[in-house]
């Protein structure tokens, strides 16, 4: 029998472990509904939601679901373009990281989230990598940080569009830790808990190919595609995943794997003078044929290797206009929350001004 937190269980598979035991299936879903409604959108602790329960679904709930594991907000920094960097510490603490992005159009806030403390990609731009793998999240740990981010949210919210997108790309590589990133998906997916769509979820993946099936089986969710060159020398020196699986094997992968309908975001970090020329750009363009994709070139934030900074914007508008002219939908991102260490590439989980 499985037993974790509240906070891990997509709202179906709780009700049908309940119907499981006994429980009749209006009665399950009535209280499932409940239950979520106090403890996710309104934080209330766990002991006290469970004491909303009907007497009868209540000692079922008890066994099912453990005590919940605490995130502690331990440090919130707002960069002066609203983004801000959350830092969390986990009950065994782990410093792990989220940031909350004002929307550009005003529409909707981002939250960006962690999946692992740490990651052992050892991507070597990446403040995240350096420090290795310290442990998969578990699925209540990933939903505790948009619960903590609510709150927040929930604070400032006559200032503030509502959070209505996610993205996995904070700490850690995401399929590397994929059931737990399903079932958390699963959450905040579902209408009792937080119901985002899941086109507004998106998990970005340096391209563990072994696991894209899976992926794709189990959520509707975007994936992103950290590509960075379609070259595999120039991809292995960014990316050391690419060791195990090259750029063919990527590009067979989504090939096989992508469900009819659905596309992929191609996320493309720029680095100048290592894949940011006019002949980058044609390989991209040679990778991308016969792919449902939209580009994202991302100019480098600064990280821990000195030698990979961004190219100048006009390297960056000359290698987007090479793919726009070749019909490929391209858009530039720019970062967020770099003045607090909040952009991507940058989650250490460090304090800030701490040594390197
Ligand atoms: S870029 Fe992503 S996969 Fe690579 S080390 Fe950083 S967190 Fe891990």
């Amino acid at each position: 029998m499985t037993h974790r937190p509240f906070a891990a269980w997509p709202p179906d598979d709780l009700i049908h472990a309940l119907t499981d035991r006994g429980v009749r299936p209006g009665q399950a879903r009535s209280a499932v509904r409940t239950l979520a409604a106090a403890f996710h959108r309104d934080g209330r602790p766990w002991p006290d939601v469970l004491a909303l329960a009907p007497k009868t679904v209540a000692p079922h709930l008890a066994q099912l679901c453990l005590p919940d594991r605490p995130l502690t907000l331990a440090e919130d920094h707002a960069a002066a373009d609203g983004t801000r960097k959350l830092v969390f510490c986990t009950f065994d603490a782990l410093r792990i990281e989220a940031v909350l992005i004002p929307a550009d159009s005003g529409r909707r806030t981002t939250l960006c989230v962690s999946s692992q403390a740490g990651c052992g990609r050892a991507c070597p731009f990446c403040e995240t990598g350096r420090s290795g793998l310290q442990r998969n999240l578990g699925a209540d740990e990933i939903v505790a940080q948009l619960r903590g981010a609510w709150a927040l949210w929930q604070a400032c919210r006559g200032t503030r569009p509502p959070i209505g997108n996610l993205v996995f790309m904070g700490m850690g590589e995401p399929l590397d830790n994929l059931a737990e990133v399903l079932d958390a998906i699963a959450v905040v997916t579902h209408d009792l808990a937080w119901g985002l769509s899941a086109r507004r979820v998106t998990v970005s993946t340096v391209g563990v190919v072994s696991q894209l099936p899976a992926f794709f089986a189990g959520t509707r969710a975007e994936l992103a595609l950290s590509l960075h060159a379609a070259d595999d020398a120039k991809r292995g020196r960014l990316v050391p995943a690419n060791r195990r699986w090259g750029v063919a094997a990527l590009k067979q992968a989504l090939q096989e794997h992508l469900p009819p309908g659905r596309d992929v975001f191609v996320e493309v970090a720029l680095f100048a003078g290592v894949n940011d020329g006019p002949e980058d750009a044609d390989a991209l363009l040679v990778w991308l044929q016969g792919l449902p994709v939209r580009v994202n070139l991302l100019p480098a934030n600064p990280g821990p290797d000195p030698t990979l900074v961004a190219p100048d914007a006009d390297t960056v508008r000359r290698f987007q206009k090479r793919l726009l002219d070749a019909g490929i939908r391209a858009m530039v991102r720019h970062p967020h929350g770099r003045d607090v260490g909040g952009a991507c590439g940058q989650l250490a989980g460090k304090r800030l001004g701490d040594p390197a």
